[in-house]
């Protein structure tokens, strides 16, 4: 990969500036795996065993309901519950006060597969960052679980992999990185009632918009059990698929009408933030390809991400290569000699292991990394070949510059980036008609933020 020269940068750090598009400037924009130390050492912790532990601890609870029991120590969804606050708190003890454990509780009305008022509890693990505290990245897996009529909240429910193995990996994520000191905020959130209708996660990315927080990133970690559908089609143990819608869908009718205009269907702020996921985590230090899927969710499905897309936040959903429906949602059974039900057994707890570590890769370089430049806009105010781009100063103190990317409207990715300096505004010789771009902020350790493509600016 070619890089931009540190004289390069220097050239065009003036508050305006007309920069040459020859040279060593222009530059691929994909870069090496960062090599951080102490993600490496994260990354060698998430322990196979420790997620096998908890997935048969979560099991174990016999169903997990949201309409189930929420008083019985052993059975149901209220153990689930207090098994979680505990086992969170354990770490939270090791973070020197960084990390908090909290109870997001409320009492949902009649609805929508919920047949009387009833207590949903999202047991949610915020470490708190040590530089910028107010950016905030969330990451989440759900508790409850269900079987084929979604009403039963009494037959046995293991949810295995539906989704004790998103919760093993947020509860992984929030052990190995509770002794550490992120420079952004990392919430690791086990959600409740994802099955009756996503409502443990709209509850919490509502309470966040309510309170204005600045959540920059969420993942949903939801169905990651396995590379082996057990369907006879050969297994893929190295691939996560991570899907990411392009068009907002927060979008408004102004900004769709922008995007009839002039195109962006393909640069929402999720489409950067996959990007981003499969630059730093989709590589040699976590073995492991983020397939990328450009929708927002499979056929007839949704996840909790979609909680957050609807605040307007960036957000993302890992989930296995390819699913096994016998294994889904279903009563515990033999049919015909088929085995249904969410069992452990089809679990592969170093796949599990490997999906931790792809969103610890995504959540330590988010963290570690400026946030995503605001208010990026290109100049439209006259008709002009050049390409005026001006945003918003980041807050960091460690902040060294800005990257400006560009690609041909045709190309999936970015293929050329520029060093632009510590400026807020720059000018390039290149027609904003022709290519899309966007701009990036960097650290003084060459941490890259996820992109940020410019809106029209009248
Ligand atoms: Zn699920």
């Amino acid at each position: 990969m070619a890089k931009s020269t540190r004289r390069s940068f220097m050239a065009v750090s003036a508050a305006a500036v007309t920069a040459g598009l020859a040279g060593p400037a222009q530059a691929a924009a994909r870069r090496k795996p960062v090599a951080d130390p102490q993600l490496r050492a994260m990354l060698r912790e998430i322990d196979p065993k420790r997620v096998e532990a908890i997935i048969r601890r979560l099991v174990a609870f016999g169903t997990r309901h949201t309409l189930s029991a929420q008083d019985d120590p052993d059975r149901g969804i209220g153990a689930a519950r207090d098994w979680l606050r505990a086992e969170f708190q354990r770490y939270a003890d090791r973070s020197d006060g960084r990390m908090t454990v909290t109870l997001d509780s409320f009492i949902q009305p009649v609805s929508s597969r919920i047949p009387a008022p009833t207590r949903i509890t999202n047991v949610v693990a915020t470490l708190r960052g040590s530089v910028t505290p107010d950016r905030v990245y969330v990451v989440t897996g759900h508790y409850d679980s269900r079987v084929t009529d979604v009403m039963d909240a009494t037959s046995d429910a293991p949810g295995a992999d539906d989704d004790a193995s998103g919760v093993a990996v947020v509860l992984e994520l929030a052990r190995v990185m509770a002794t550490r000191s992120p420079e952004a905020t990392i919430v690791f959130a086990a959600v409740a009632a994802e099955e009756q209708g996503l409502y443990g996660s709209d509850h919490l990315a509502q309470t966040y918009k309510d309170q204005g927080v600045d959540v920059q990133a969420m993942f949903s970690n939801d169905i990651v059990g396995t590379g082996n559908a057990h369907d006879g089609t050969a297994n893929d143990p190295h691939t996560v698929r991570l899907f990411v819608e392009g068009i907002p869908t927060s979008e408004t009718a102004a900004e769709a009408g922008v995007r009839k205009s002039v195109g962006g269907e393909n640069d929402g702020p999720s489409r950067q933030l996959g990007r981003f996921v499969d630059e730093v985590a989709g590589n040699g230090l976590t073995g492991m390809r983020v397939r990328q899927i450009w929708r927002r969710d499979r056929y007839l499905r949704g996840s909790d991400h979609i909680s957050f897309l609807l605040r307007g936040y960036p957000a993302a959903r890992f989930t296995e290569p390819r699913e096994n429906f016998a294994h889904e949602h279903q009563n515990v059974r033999v049919e015909d000699g088929v085995q249904y039900g969410d069992l452990i057994e089809f679990c592969d707890f170093g796949y599990i292991a490997r999906v931790a570590r792809v969103n610890a890769a995504a959540l330590w370089s988010l963290s570690q990394a400026p946030g995503t430049p605001k208010g990026v806009v290109i100049d439209t105010t006259q008709l002009t070949n050049a390409t005026t781009l001006r945003w918003q100063p980041n807050p960091e103190p460690d902040l060294a510059g800005y990257e400006v990317l560009w690609r041909e409207t045709t190309e999936p990715d970015w293929t050329h980036t520029l060093e632009v300096g510590d400026v807020t505004t720059v000018t390039v010789d290149l027609s904003k008609d022709n290519v899309f771009f966007g701009v990036r902020a960097v650290d003084g350790d060459g941490n890259r933020s996820p992109v940020s493509a410019p809106q029209p600016s009248s």
